[in-house]
């Protein structure tokens, strides 16, 4: 069964005081009309802080990322044991920001995605096209190929695990949101791509979150719209009053 997920993505934002703040806040003032998935990916430092306040809550943590190996001599990296062991349900791998900064392949996110799954993590796997992509009408070629590569070699089981966020990049903090028409488009494009790696209709398992610039005012449209399943949010989900708007859209 799809899921709605309402999840908020601080990126690099908040210190441990402001982001146990933000919990107690979230906590106190909770309610969930539409009976999301809620989760919040935190910066690694915040989760161990933020999971103690929110462990009795159906409010989730999750990560930003993680590292493709197991453990090792991998310094300053983190990996799926430690964010599981400090109470994380489900992790973001392959964000644009990941993509463009960190020079994050699909292979490479194709291996953070297996390693996930085998900590009963949940992969929340980000694809998205840049601007040049959409002028150019790439669109649809870079998104089969973020999902043919970075989910390839995974069982029908395996894919049922898994979360996808289209983000187009040209929208992610720039104020630009895709229209719903536009976002629906991608996503059922999306859907039908999963049905053909896994050869069964597994497309309805599987949830597809929008994100990219979305606020209490455009999230109602956007959810309306068939293949969205909920959305990933950054800007907005920094404030209290704003994510709590998100999530009783
Ligand atoms: C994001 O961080 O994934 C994102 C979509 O950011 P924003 O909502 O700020 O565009």
């Amino acid at each position: 069964m799809r899921k709605t997920i309402i999840a908020g993505n601080w990126k690099m934002n908040k210190d441990v005081n402001e982001a146990i703040q933000f919990a107690d806040g979230l906590k106190r003032n909770f309610s969930n009309k539409n009976k999301s998935t809620v989760l919040i990916c935190a910066p690694y430092t915040h989760i161990f802080a933020i999971n103690h306040i929110l462990k009795d809550t159906d409010i989730l943590i999750g990560a930003q990322n993680m590292y493709q190996e197991e453990k090792g001599a991998f310094t300053g990296e983190i990996s799926a044991e430690m964010i599981k062991s400090v109470g994380c349900k489900y992790v973001l791998i392959g964000h644009s920001e990941r993509r463009e900064y960190f020079k994050e392949s699909n292979e490479l996110l194709n291996k953070k995605i297996k390693l996930a799954l085998h900590y009963e993590l949940t992969p929340i796997y980000c694809v998205g096209e840049k601007l040049e992509h959409r002028e150019n009408n790439q669109t649809f070629n870079i998104i089969e190929s973020q999902i043919k590569e970075g989910l390839k070699g995974f069982s029908t089981e395996e894919l049922k695990k898994i979360v996808i966020a289209y983000e187009p990049v040209w929208a992610i903090g720039t104020g630009k949101t895709a229209s719903p028409e536009q976002a629906n488009e991608v996503h059922s494009f999306i859907r039908s791509l999963l049905m053909s790696l896994s050869n069964s209709d597994i497309s309805e398992s599987i949830s597809i979150l929008y994100g990219g610039s979305v606020t209490p005012d455009n999230v109602t449209e956007l959810m309306k719209k068939h293949d969205i399943d909920g959305a990933l949010i950054g800007g907005a989900s920094l404030k209290v009053d704003s994510f709590l708007k998100l999530i009783n859209y």
